[in-house]
């Protein structure tokens, strides 16, 4: 049996609508309002939502689901998901990873912690992948790290740009050696498309750490992030306590690795999709006809 196999029905279709019901209510009280983590007030989330996912009052970034990155992003109606019927297999017998899977599975309604597929951006067809951190902390196994390679592989059978927005805590530790395999296999992947002479433009978001900082998030034809991100191989409490010194002000945040050369430019939320769709028209892509 390979790595992958279509994932089984675990739940009938009343009990998933009866969770679906007790769901809705707990959302509705939650989702009225939300505290801010960057000015402690208390935000009406529909302002927030209207506001690019941050807060009216501060500016902070809110976390973003894949869902609705590609809902920002992507034109309406024009996305088209690929191979979500992946799920890992706990192929070590790690304890406790296939409960944390199917955990994750439930909480993030997703089968793992990449969404993928081809969508327009203001018309010009991409491929593009993004990374959920509230799927196992965005941890890259088996399957994001096949997923992603697919991906690329779109953008090479047709001909078109390849985005990658990462979120992630790295390396998926429950799946050992296959989960850092992923990391050789998606740069194997884009250096085949940069034979082909295709973009590649890498958006690692906050936080992405570890392996796939390692691998594909940074090896974009540019690497653009979001204001205050933290993009980071070992995060900072881990350099702290290993060099036993205090790190700079602001150190591994986009702002700093602008300033040294790791990025190549900061894109508010909002001016997001405009300078994606810039970017591409300018390298010649031009938008498909309906
Ligand atoms: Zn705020």
């Amino acid at each position: 049996m390979g790595l992958f196999s279509n994932r089984k029905k675990y739940a009938t279709i009343s009990t998933k609508e009866e969770a679906k019901i007790s769901e809705t209510k707990n959302k509705i009280i939650d989702k009225l309002w939300i505290k801010c983590s960057g000015c402690n007030d208390i935000v009406y989330i529909k302002d927030v939502k209207e506001n690019a996912n941050s807060c009216p009052k501060c500016g902070f970034y809110f976390r973003m689901s894949a869902k609705e990155r590609i809902e920002q992003l992507i034109d309406d109606e024009t996305f088209v998901e690929y191979d979500s019927s992946l799920f890992s297999k706990d192929i070590l017998n790690f304890p406790g990873y296939a409960e944390k899977i199917e955990q994750s599975h439930e909480k993030a309604e997703m089968n793992d912690a990449v969404i993928s597929g081809i969508g327009n951006i203001n018309k010009i067809k991409v491929s593009i992948a993004v990374m959920d951190f509230s799927f196992m902390g965005g941890s890259m196994g088996s399957v994001v790290g096949e997923k992603i390679t697919r991906a690329i592989e779109r953008s090479i059978e047709l001909g078109i740009p390849f985005i990658a927005i990462a979120t992630s805590g790295g390396a998926r530790m429950q799946e050992g050696i296959f989960s850092l395999m992923q990391m050789a296999k998606t740069s194997a992947a884009l250096e085949r498309l940069r034979e082909k002479g295709l973009p590649f433009i890498s958006i690692p978001v906050n936080p992405t750490t570890g392996g796939v900082t390692a691998s594909f998030a940074m090896l974009g034809d540019i690497n653009i992030s979001e204001p205050g991100a933290l993009i980071a191989f070992a995060g900072p409490r881990v350099i702290e306590q290993t060099i036993h010194q205090k790190l700079p002000e602001g150190f591994q945040r986009s702002e700093f690795l602008l300033e040294h050369g790791m990025l190549d430019a900061i894109v508010e939320r909002k001016e997001m999709k405009e300078f994606l769709y810039k970017f591409i028209k300018n390298l010649g892509f031009g938008e498909v006809k309906n």
